[in-house]
Order: structure tokens, then sequence, then C-alpha cells
């Protein structure tokens, strides 16, 4: 990530990568736009998803957010963190310390990115619409409150 994303928005994107990972057993985004009015993220699935599994991972995003949980950071090395994480989306700098953003138990993922410092700052995650093309699924979102 080369500039600085809104670290609402951010963060939301944070949460919905894990929600995604865990009921769909994806890879996190590939790509994303992060914009500080709507964000997209894509992700590589086998299928298309119903509008209710749609409504199950805003569901899901927003029972994070409600939560309230703290978002923290550790650093572990470079070679621990490149077995531990995929950081094919840090910029290839060869950093070391590797900064690795935690949210709660929840999630824990390598990030140079500002995120908000609890949850409940984002307010509320809603899915404007989603669609399913060759294999990538992409879902559009924006905050609320
Ligand atoms: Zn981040």
């Amino acid at each position: 990530m080369k500039k600085e994303f809104d670290p609402r928005m951010h963060s939301a994107e944070h949460i919905l990568n894990q929600t995604m990972v865990r009921r769909f057993g994806c890879k996190r985004c590939f790509s994303a736009h992060i914009e500080k009015k709507k964000s997209k993220c894509d992700y590589h699935l086998e299928r298309p998803l119903s509008e209710e599994e749609i409504r199950g991972i805003e569901k899901g995003v927003n029972d994070v957010i409600r939560a309230n949980v703290s978002v923290r950071e550790e650093y572990l090395t470079n070679e621990e963190a490149s077995d531990r994480y995929n950081l094919d989306r840090l910029p290839d700098d060869g950093a070391d310390p590797i900064r690795i953003v935690k949210i709660g138990e929840f999630d824990a993922c390598p990030c140079i990115g500002a995120h908000v410092n609890s949850t409940g700052e984002i307010g509320g995650f809603k899915i404007l619409s989603s669609s399913f093309e060759k294999g990538v699924l992409r879902i559009r979102y924006k905050l609320t409150g």
C-alpha cells in the first residue's frame, strides 16, 4: 500500500477479509480499491454467492464492529512473518521487522497502513452490491454511522 487509506474503511477491509476466509475458505482479497466513500475488494472464489450469503457476510462484519474489539500491532522478524503470513501485499522493500496488525483474536495480518484503535470506530458496514465473473467475486461496500 503506497497511499494512506481512510483508517475506518481500511480497517473494515481487514475484517471483511477475515470474514471471507472463515466463511468460504478463500484467500484475503487479491485486489482492493479503498476510498473514503465507497470501496471494493476482489476475491478468488469457485462459485457466486447467494444474496443470503452476502447478507451473512455483512452481518459477520458488523458483529465484529459492534463487539468494539481493540486493534493492536506487534512486530515479527521478516523471517517469522513470512513463515506465518502472506507478505505479497506489502511493499517489496525487505522491511524487517514486519508489522502485524491484530484485531483482537479475530484477525492478524501484516500491514503498514493506518487503522482504527477499536472496531467500534468504524460505525457500520454495508455491502452495496456484489458481482461474480470468471471466478472473481467483487464486493462493494460503504460505511454507515
Ligand atoms: Zn491494514
